[in-house]
Parts: structure tokens; sequence; C-alpha cells
């Protein structure tokens, strides 16, 4: 195939570029370099077709669809410190971006997938609807759900082109995948604790460490995103992709201690220390994996053990 991904120097990105250029497969990438690093491709040097750019770009846009048959929008903002500092920049990149890559690969014909998130599943841990409950979308009081409700409307966008156009695309809700190459700098959990660990420094855990959540490999993820764009029954559906190894936050930062042979100490911050007023974590995030294990045989392969080293 001939593809475009737009956020191709990012962390998933990148790995799936690795996967596509080991499969025969002609690649273009599309980024801005905002939070993703050309370190990150140099061992493609040659093999792929890098271009320096924003998915706002309208022009580079389409100068970058134009005769691809596959495109995988990957390009975003992310990281909570990323979405929670530059809340306008963060909307516009996740929102008119998207629209700019679907429509542009809808004028040209090619398939493509949409990467979402876990976020749009919301923190709807509370009984009741009140007026500042955290599912009211884009809510500027919780600026971090304003990136739950961007994707969510990429969703929307992606899934009635796909109808209308009847092009094969895919909605990838990915929950946290972790692999190397991803950074801590924008609020990654595995990532910056094991930084912190190698460096003796204190493993600093957000709120009280008893919220769980589930890690997926990048290695597991990349070539699902590619089969289940392969697979028409995953057509103009949304899938989850991710781990089901539930971990405590405390539990990950006493198991990448131990890993990693360090003499850090764990230390506990406050939410609204780390993060500012009013915020929250959701105590539980946990993918139901089945509809991807049933379109494609999706069985996660990599262990947390294996993930954090
Ligand atoms: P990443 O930051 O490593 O990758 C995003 C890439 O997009 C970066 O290379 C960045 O430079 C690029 N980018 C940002 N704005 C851009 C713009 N305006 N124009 C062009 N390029 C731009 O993050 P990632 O973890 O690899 O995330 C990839 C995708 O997966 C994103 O859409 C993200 O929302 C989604 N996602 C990731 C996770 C995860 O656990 N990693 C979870 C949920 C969703």
């Amino acid at each position: 195939m001939k593809a475009l991904v737009t956020g191709g120097a990012g962390f998933i990105g990148s790995h799936l570029c690795d996967y596509l250029v080991a499969n025969g497969h002609e690649v273009t990438v599309l980024d801005d370099l905002s939070t993703g690093s050309m370190a990150n491709l140099h061992q493609l040097d040659g093999a792929i077709r890098f271009v320096h750019g924003s998915i706002l770009d309208q022009d580079r846009v389409e100068e970058c669809v134009r005769g691809q048959d596959t495109v995988f929008h990957l390009a975003a903002a992310v990281g909570v410190h990323t979405i929670v500092d530059r809340p306008l920049e963060s909307l516009r990149t996740n929102l008119t971006g998207t629209e700019n890559v679907v429509e542009a690969a809808v004028r040209h014909g090619a398939r493509f997938t949409v990467a979402s998130t876990s976020e749009v599943y919301g923190k709807n841990d509370s009984p009741g609807l009140r007026e500042d409950a955290d599912r009211v979308l884009g809510s500027p009081l919780k600026s971090r759900w304003s990136y739950a409700a961007a994707k969510g409307l990429d969703e929307l966008l992606a899934y009635v082109h796909g109808q209308k156009s009847g092009l094969p695309c895919v909605i990838l809700r990915f929950f946290n995948v972790v692999g190397p190459r991803q950074t801590g700098r924008y609020g990654m959990v595995v990532p910056r604790f094991v930084a912190q660990a190698l460096e003796d420094a204190p493993i600093t855990v957000y709120g009280d460490g008893t919220q769980r959540r589930c890690f997926g490999s990048v290695f597991d993820v990349v070539p699902a995103i590619v089969a289940l764009l392969d697979t028409p029954t995953a057509h103009h559906r949304a899938v989850n992709l991710g781990g089901v190894e539930e971990v405590s936050i405390k539990g990950l930062a006493d198991r990448v201690r131990e890993l990693a042979n360090s003499r850090s100490e764990v230390s506990f911050v406050p939410y609204t220390e780390a993060y500012g007023p009013g915020y929250e974590d959701m105590q539980r995030r946990m993918p139901d994996i089945s509809l991807a294990t049933e379109l494609i045989g999706y069985q996660p392969e990599y262990d947390l053990d294996r993930i954090i080293t």
C-alpha cells in the first residue's frame, strides 16, 4: 500500500512506520514535531518520505494525501499537560486537523483510520446527572475532557464520512499504549516512572495510587491497527485496543522500582498540585477487547513486566 501516517514521528506513529516499511509498504509521514521527534524515525532514513508540517495546513495535507491509498491519522495534541496547558490550541489540532485529514482522504478515495481514545468513555462513575458532570463534553472547567470531546467528534466525523463515501474506515480507541520511544514529558506515567527509577529519584504518584489502569504494548497494538483496516467487518466501527492486565498506580510504581533495581522512594502528589485546581482522575479504566478479538483475533502478548522492561 501507499500510506500516509500523520503523527508518524510520534510514539505509536513511528512504530507503525517501522511495521509498514518492514512489510514492504511505501510510507509518507506528516508531522509538525510538536511532541514527536526525528530521532524516532532515524532507523527509517531513506526508507520513508518525511514532510514537516501541520495537519492544520490544508495545502500540506492535500499534498500529502494525494496519491495515497491509505491514511493512518494519528497526529493529535496529546498528553494531559499539553491539553491542560494549551486547551484551545489542542482543540483546534484535534478538531480542525482531523477534519482536514479525513476530508482529504475522502476526496482522494483513500481508506483511513482515526486514532481515538479511552477518554471518550468519560469519567462516568457518578449517579445522576448534574450540570458540572464530567460527561459534559468539553466543559471549560474540565479542560482535560475537552480532549475527549474533540476525539468523540473526530469519531463522528470519521464515521459519517466513512458511511457517506463507502470508503473503509476504522476508529481506534487506544487505552494506555506503552513502549519504547514514549516520552514521559507530557504526563505519560510508565516512561515517567521508569526515568525516575533509573535516576533513583522519587517516583511521583499522583493521587493516592489506588487508581487502577491497564497498559498495552505498542508491539501488540500496531499490527492490530493494520489488520483492522484490512478486515471488512471492522469497517465503520470503533474498536478498543490495549492491554487487560490491571494494576494500581502504586503497584506500577513498586514494580518499576523492583525491575529497575532502584533506590527510589515512592512519593504521593495531590492531583491538584500536579494538574491544577479541581482536577481528579478516574479510579479505574479497563478495556473490553472482545470486539478486537472477534474481528482480528487480537490477544495482547506483552505482560506488564515485558512492557516496562
Ligand atoms: P505522540 O505525541 O507521540 O504522537 C503524536 C504525534 O502527532 C507527534 O509526533 C506530534 O508531533 C504530532 N502532531 C501533533 N500535532 C500535530 C499537528 N498539528 N500536525 C502534525 N503533526 C502533529 O503521541 P502517541 O501516544 O503516539 O499518540 C498517537 C495518537 O494516539 C494520538 O492521536 C493520540 O490521541 C492517540 N492515543 C494515544 C494513546 C496512548 O496511550 N499513547 C492513548 C489514547 C489515544
